[in-house]
């Protein structure tokens, strides 16, 4: 196929997700077709080679062209492409893989749950918090409470989920079972006299107040990410975690933890539950669980969630919740093969050290910019965050598009970001086997592209 031909096509019959859906109809934006990738870097059919710093969507967490999930992917497609886990059926793929998931887990982690993506993952939990209570013969207990903010898919309950306004506009979500608390994002706390410990302070004053107008017996969960991820990559202030978990268990409302960017390396260590001390009723799992070779996610379950669980399916026969590609035996090989990669080539030990060096290179490089608001990040997750006025914080008006102009002038020296969805913030996450010197190329292509946009300081 000549590029004009795939372009033709692309545009003629391909519903493309979070896109322009009329810019691209129209040719305003073109399609961007990729056709490799080795490391850190992929290529474009025009030749061109491009660091991924943002790994796909947080999700090449090996980088790419690994011949060892290729060749375990291969292999199963070879000897069983498919059979289901209904019924207690298994492979021997996706059975170890559960296995190597529980051992690198919390401890107080018992079963896993395989899904397809991080959104069905989350709509399994949910559900599953519900048997739990129905379970426990308390049907009301059933409302969730999430965060502004927080990313945790874009289905029905899981876009409800989402803290996010573009998730909820035009789609007549959040559906009402799902509440929104304050987000733990200090660098936008509602006082700038706040200090970290009072901000922490109000948004368990927030929560408090959120359950005590609904009232504890309607609350069945709270669910967030270690660190908050599409919403900004905004590590929590120090304290939020415990203080948050206090306020749990006193009203008995379970934790679902979403690691779908966390989990296996990406802070620098194996899980964002082990980095904060939580002590998760529910593990979402994802995206680095098969570094996005083959699509797979898993809720982990604790041993207590387990326990009431089990009970369901002895006075009412099988559960009634099931994916046809449960456990697919050709991710799940993907699955395995990839933790194995993680473990051999240290990458979450890399992310901790390299992903120091990114963000305080880059602290160095741009905290001084008149612009430049905020620069964070934790492990491999790092953000850049711009303001129109650094004393106010006051945003960019929206119509200036910075965010987005600032990521193509990125990509214009070879390097992909991520222009986050809500404010001007640019978000890097790459590849858990970045090198310093691949993080000292994103940081010089990254400041050239912040002095062509906004001007030299
Ligand atoms: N949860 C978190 C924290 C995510 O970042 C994402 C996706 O980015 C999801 C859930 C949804 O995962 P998926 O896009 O695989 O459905």
């Amino acid at each position: 196929l000549t590029n004009d031909q795939l372009d033709r096509w692309d545009r003629d019959n391909f519903f493309h997700p979070s896109t322009h859906l009329g810019q691209h109809a129209r040719g305003e934006s073109p399609s961007r077709i990729i056709t490799g990738g080795s490391g850190v870097y992929i290529e474009d059919r025009d030749g061109n080679r491009l660091l991924d710093a943002f790994a796909g969507l947080y999700c090449v967490n090996v980088g790419y062209g690994r011949t060892e999930i290729a060749d375990a992917i291969a292999e199963q497609a070879k000897q069983l492409a498919y059979y289901h886990a209904y019924v207690g059926h298994g492979t021997e793929a996706s059975i170890t893989l559960a296995k190597m998931i529980l051992e690198r887990a919390p401890k107080n982690m018992s079963k896993v749950y395989f899904g397809l993506g991080g959104s069905d993952a989350n709509e399994t939990n949910i559900k599953m918090v519900w048997y739990y209570n129905n379970i426990l013969g308390r049907p009301e207990k059933k409302k969730i409470i999430s965060r502004w903010r927080g990313y945790h898919g874009s289905g029905l309950m899981t876009g409800s989920l989402t803290g996010l306004a573009s998730f909820h506009n035009k789609f007549d979500l959040p559906l009402s079972p799902i509440l929104h608390t304050e987000a733990p994002y200090y660098y936008r706390r509602p006082r700038l006299d706040m200090s970290e410990a009072d901000f922490v302070s109000h948004c368990v004053a927030e929560l408090e107040a959120l359950i005590d107008r609904e009232g504890a017996d309607t609350i069945a969960a709270f669910i967030g990410e270690p660190v908050l991820g599409t919403g900004g990559l905004v590590p929590p202030p120090q304290g939020y975690w415990p203080a948050i978990q206090k306020v749990l268990k006193k009203h008995d409302i379970l934790l679902i933890v979403d690691e779908v960017v966390t989990a296996f390396g990406r802070l620098g260590a194996m899980f964002g539950s082990d980095k904060y001390g939580l002590e998760a009723d529910i593990i979402t799992i994802a995206k680095g669980l098969t570094s996005a070779y083959a699509p797979l996610s898993g809720s982990i379950f604790s041993q207590r969630m387990w326990d009431v669980l089990v009970r369901g399916t002895d006075e009412n026969g099988a559960i009634g919740h099931g994916w046809t590609y449960s456990s697919h035996p050709i991710s799940a090989a993907a699955g395995v093969a990839n933790l194995l990669l993680v473990d051999s080539l240290g990458l979450v030990g890399n992310a901790g050290t390299v992903g120091a060096y990114l963000n305080a290179a880059m602290r160095d490089a741009l905290a001084a910019h008149p612009h430049v608001g905020d620069v964070r990040g934790e492990g491999l997750l790092c953000a850049v965050e711009f303001v129109k006025d650094k004393d106010s914080r006051t945003f960019f008006d929206a119509s200036e598009k910075l965010g987005p102009r600032l990521a193509a002038a990125l990509l214009g020296r070879g390097v992909i970001a991520r222009a986050m969805p809500q404010g001007d913030i640019i978000g890097f996450a790459p590849p858990l086997c970045l090198s310093r010197q691949e993080a000292d190329i994103i940081v010089a292509a990254f400041t050239e592209a912040v002095n062509e946009v906004l001007g030299r300081p």
